[in-house]
């Protein structure tokens, strides 16, 4: 199955308490298609950069099987940048420059080599622009998957709610999905955002791990503990392109799957913040995603007598 991603394609500066980066190669759509090019899942991705966006980003992306063709230059535009500083403890962060530049009139087209995608991911943007990504598609893709924050909610909440409606799978973090339910127990906002559409719901939990919400029914997973975690940026991105890769490799999309999915997007994202921006996930190949699900499964599974 093929996987189509929209999302920014961007330049980030981070800081964090082991160091701070000039403009690297960042962007939701670039960690998730990394993701599926670790797992040899066929992706592409609508987006746009400027003409300051390296070629060499470009074709790094392409020798992985990374369909490009739905990302615009343009030319006379500035890419995308965001630059981001890390607490201590690295669960938080503030936002120190989000330079929209070309994203600000993005008008996204679907490539006619895109139309069949059967997973349709969209990474977090205004969901303005997620909606008419959906509305041109030719046909419904199998499945719509939702990436989305605070800020949305807070600048464009009756568009967020049109575009959850259409959505199946929606991915989220705990303090966000409070703030969408206006529910405090994550099981109770649960049950509020299936009533917005998603028939799954997914409310990642940052180092404590994730938890997957289907017709009454709960998974949890932890996060792997890890000894040094260097940079969190694209932790969720990479998240979310580990889960539906999998499911574009396994093409299933029932509850069992998606269980195994979010093992796989948590051993992920896992490599991710091991080293500033993508570079990780650049390195590391499927047969380093075995091993990594392999502690995982140590790390659950056990036997209790009762
Ligand atoms: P995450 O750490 O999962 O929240 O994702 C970080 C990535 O999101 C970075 O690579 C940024 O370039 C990108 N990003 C940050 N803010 C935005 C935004 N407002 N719109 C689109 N992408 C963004």
């Amino acid at each position: 199955m093929k996987l189509l991603v929209v999302g920014s394609v961007a330049f980030d500066a981070i800081e964090t308490p082991f160091g701070k980066t000039d403009k690297i190669l960042g962007g939701a759509a670039t960690y998730i298609t990394l993701a599926s090019s670790v797992l040899k899942v066929p992706s592409g991705i609508v987006s746009v950069v400027g003409g300051d966006f390296p070629e060499a980003d470009l074709k790094m992306l392409a020798d992985r099987g990374v369909n490009i063709e739905g990302i615009e230059v343009v030319k006379d535009g500035k890419t995308f940048f965001w630059s981001g500083k890390y607490h201590n403890d690295l669960n938080s962060r503030d936002t120190l420059v989000t330079e929209v530049n070309v994203l600000e009139n993005f008008d996204p087209k679907i490539p006619e080599s895109m139309q069949d995608a059967d997973i349709l991911l969209l990474g977090n943007l205004h969901p303005g622009v997620q909606l008419s990504v959906l509305e041109k598609m030719n046909s419904r893709p199998k499945l719509v998957i939702l990436d989305t924050m605070n800020f949305w909610m807070d600048s464009a909440w009756d568009i967020l709610m049109q575009m959850i409606a259409k959505t199946d799978v929606i991915t989220i973090n705990d303090e966000e999905a409070r703030q969408l339910s206006g529910e405090y127990s994550l099981v109770k906002a649960a049950k509020k955002i299936h009533e917005l559409g998603p028939k799954y719901v997914i409310i990642k939990k940052g180092e404590h791990g994730a938890l997957l919400f289907h017709d009454g029914k709960i998974f949890a997973i932890p996060a792997l503990p890890l000894e040094d975690v260097f940079d969190p940026t694209g932790a969720g991105d990479t998240f979310a392109g580990g889960f539906a890769s999998y499911l574009a490799k396994k093409e299933e999309f029932d509850f069992e799957t998606m269980k195994s999915a979010l093992i796989v997007g948590s051993a992920m994202a896992s490599f991710t913040v091991e080293k500033f921006g993508t570079e990780k996930l650049q390195e590391i190949t499927e047969a380093d995603m075995i091993a990594r699900i392999k502690s995982f499964k140590d790390l659950t599974t056990f036997e209790v007598e009762v």
